[in-house]
């Protein structure tokens, strides 16, 4: 399985930089996890493959650009983008996002070709299919109803935890999960600022050490994704000094195979 963490900020020259801002993976460059950065920084290639999207949350830095890539898309399409999420979650984004003031109602428009946007209502706990891949969602821990994801390609799994603070679910079903091969964990602020972690429901890397005690498997490499760009050198110093094996920060832009 081939992951990307999508690049959301650029320097001066245009150049990708390591600061993560806004979530969007791309699996086999078809199949997006969380469309935060996905219409800034995907290639010409991956816009006409991505046809699949999940959901996790609809918090912004994981939507922001969901809308404007429906919308470059929409003259060509010739079959509609699935957006996958819980049945709360597309309630959500249909009444606060594409409500016809922030943007457009796609799901209620037509192009030349039909449909541009589907809903896929995920079920909890239960394995579905996206493009090739098979998907379980689980609900996590998180200030608005969110869900982290186990991804199988049949012969490889990754975990996605999306954003979350302490939880059980997850754990039960990735402990379960045959060939895991990767966790990418959210690591949000610094041990100094718990207390805005624990009423935000993010990790910090105390808390996120605390949370891996719940991992029963061996030889999983776990990446550290969601750093706030303001406290990253810190973070990624914490992390470091926890000397988990294993345990390493993702790095946007960056194809990693599994
Ligand atoms: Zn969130
Ligand atoms: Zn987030």
């Amino acid at each position: 399985m081939r992951i990307q963490l999508l690049p959301s900020t650029f320097d001066s020259q245009g150049h990708a930089t390591l600061e993560q801002r806004l979530t969007c993976f791309l699996i086999d460059d078809c199949v997006a996890v969380d469309a935060g950065s996905l219409a800034l920084a995907a290639t010409r290639e991956q816009r006409e493959k991505v046809r699949d999207i999940i959901v996790t949350h609809p918090h912004m830095d994981h939507i922001a650009t969901l809308p404007i890539f429906i919308d470059d898309l929409y003259p060509t399409l010739k079959s509609p983008i699935r957006v996958y999420a819980t049945q709360e979650v597309i309630e959500l984004l249909e009444r606060d996002i594409f409500n016809w003031n922030v943007y457009p109602r796609f799901s209620e428009l037509k192009n030349d070709y039909g449909p541009v946007v589907e809903y896929v209502p995920i079920p909890a706990a239960q394995e579905f299919k996206v493009a090739h891949l098979s998907v379980t969602a689980v609900a996590v821990n998180h200030i608005v109803p969110t869900v982290g994801l186990v991804v199988s390609d049949g012969r490889r799994t990754v975990a996605f935890s999306s954003d979350t603070s302490e939880t059980q679910e997850f754990w039960n079903i990735i402990n379960r999960a045959p060939s895991l091969q990767a966790l990418l964990i959210e690591a949000s602020f610094p041990n100094s600022m718990s207390e805005l972690a624990e009423v935000s429901r993010h990790f910090t890397p105390a808390s996120l050490q605390q949370e891996l005690g719940k991992l029963n498997q061996k030889d999983v490499e776990i990446l550290a994704v969601h750093i706030k760009p303001s406290y990253r050198q810190v973070i990624i110093d914490e992390l470091k000094a926890l000397n988990i094996p294993g345990l390493g920060v993702m790095e946007p832009g960056r194809i990693y195979n599994w």
